[in-house]
């Protein structure tokens, strides 16, 4: 077992994992950038050690350093969270080179699912299926009208190695191809180093359905769905499990379809598989995280698995815990994104937060790691809060997200709170089919 756990990460996610390995009596250790020194997760852990300044390059990416941490502190175990290292194959092989357990799928299962075009084309030849689109990386305009004209636009040009929202265009005639094409590259290369293009069909009135898969390498089990496609840019602020829109027998062939392909790849630890469902429930591949997710708390409350839990056990070397029939999902859980961000433009907005009311009570989980008096750091993600409404139906959950939702009072910093309450303005989101142009369409944002 697991004895003493390095949390590579920050915020509300290095909380809800230490909470799970003190839960199994696991030691913990942050390492923290500068700009973090008086966090939370710092004060909570057993230790904590500075890796270098608030730059994410300099601390949280910065692998010599974690390393470094992991060697000192003598901990047997390091937990990426998600974000930053979470996903870089490279960091997973220097950490079991170092003869340490990294808490997640391996380093080639890692590789595999952060290139998306290896992942569509691994996921189809296990009969999972994906979008019309290129089989490979397009290079020249030239191919990418052939492909284009072949498939029907409207398309999506996506970056091979984009992620996070990111490096996505919608193009909707051969004019747009031709005007875009050249500057999607350059600016691929740009945010993720590679200018690799690929095409995928667009899906006009999307849902974004995805699927939980766990896994101890032997054995992979699809526990549950989410519906995530309430998304500001591409992405999620509003996830629900189950997913409102698609129809049970949907929801099996989804799960069994995945459990084959993931059971096939004997996959470890925790993967998303993340699809778009069409208006008829057609369902296809878009590509898979190989992490804990930030919405992974609406499984959670629907399933009674504690998912980070079960990642140590599994990274222990342990079988899963349960049986597939032993998986039940009961109720609706739906859960809210609070950003520090200007609700209407998604700018940021870093700064101190003077007062801070966080509700709770029947139904509600908040996962968070401010408090007030809290600087929120320029640096870093604008997620500060995930509150999670629990309830036996989505009606139920839906009015106890409001009502949490109208406690929440957060002052010093602007927040989506305007927006996420706005929501509830909505018979479209009150019905459960919405799609992932929905705050184009309804607010016109
Ligand atoms: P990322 O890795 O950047 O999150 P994804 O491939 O997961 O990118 O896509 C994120 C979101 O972008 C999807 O949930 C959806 O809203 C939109 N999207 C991506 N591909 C398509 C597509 N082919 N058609 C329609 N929408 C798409």
């Amino acid at each position: 077992m697991i004895k003493k756990l390095l949390i590579a990460n920050r915020g509300e996610i290095a909380l809800r994992i230490m909470a799970s390995a003190k839960e199994l009596g696991i030691k913990t250790v942050m390492v923290y950038s500068e700009a973090d020194r008086n966090s939370m997760p710092v004060q909570l852990a057993d230790e904590a050690y500075c890796i270098g300044p608030a730059k994410p390059g300099d601390s949280y990416l910065n692998i010599p350093a974690i390393m470094t941490a992991a060697e000192l502190s003598g901990a047997d175990a390091i937990h990426p969270g998600y974000g930053f290292l979470a996903e870089n194959p490279r960091f997973a092989e220097i950490v079991e080179a170092s003869g340490l357990v990294f808490v997640g799928p391996s380093p080639e299962h890692i590789k595999l699912m952060g290139n998306k075009q290896e992942a569509r084309r691994t996921m189809e030849s296990l009969g999972v299926p994906i979008l019309p689109g290129s089989n490979g990386v397009i290079k020249r305009i030239g191919e990418a009208r052939r492909i284009a004209e072949k498939i029907g636009y409207p398309i999506i040009l996506k970056a091979v190695a984009g992620g996070g929202g990111r490096g996505m265009r919608i193009i909707n005639t051969s004019a747009e191809l031709e005007e875009n094409f050249n500057t999607a590259q350059r600016e691929a290369y740009m945010a993720f180093g590679s200018p690799d293009l690929y095409i995928e069909k667009y899906i006009e009135n999307a849902h974004h359905v995805e699927i939980q898969v766990i896994g101890d390498g032997k054995r992979a089990i699809s526990i549950g769905d989410r519906e995530c496609s309430m998304q500001r840019r591409h992405q999620k602020i509003v996830e629900e499990a189950p997913s409102p829109f698609i129809s049970e027998e949907t929801r099996q062939k989804m799960m069994d379809v995945v459990e084959k392909a993931a059971t096939a790849l004997k996959l470890r630890s925790l993967t998303t598989f993340e699809f778009l469902v069409d208006s008829e429930e057609n369902f296809y591949f878009i590509e898979a995280n190989t992490r804990i997710q930030v919405e992974h708390p609406v499984t959670e409350l629907v399933t009674w698995l504690d998912l980070v839990k079960e990642q140590l056990l599994i990274s222990s070397g342990k079988r899963l815990s349960f049986k597939k029939e032993d998986v039940k999902r009961v109720g609706h859980a739906i859960e809210a994104r609070i950003n520090a961000e200007d609700p209407r433009t998604y700018s940021p907005s870093p700064g101190k937060i003077h007062f801070l009311f966080l509700p709770g009570g029947n139904g509600i989980r908040v996962d968070t790691a401010v408090f007030q008096g809290y600087e929120i750091p320029p640096f870093y993600d604008s997620m500060i809060a995930k509150v999670i409404a629990y309830g036996r139906t989505r009606d139920e959950a839906l009015k106890k997200l409001e009502i949490a939702l109208k406690h929440t009072s957060i002052v010093g910093v602007k927040t989506n709170l305007p927006l996420l309450l706005k929501l509830f303005e909505s018979p479209k989101f009150k019905s459960g089919n919405y799609t992932t142009r929905f705050l184009e369409e309804e607010f016109n944002w």
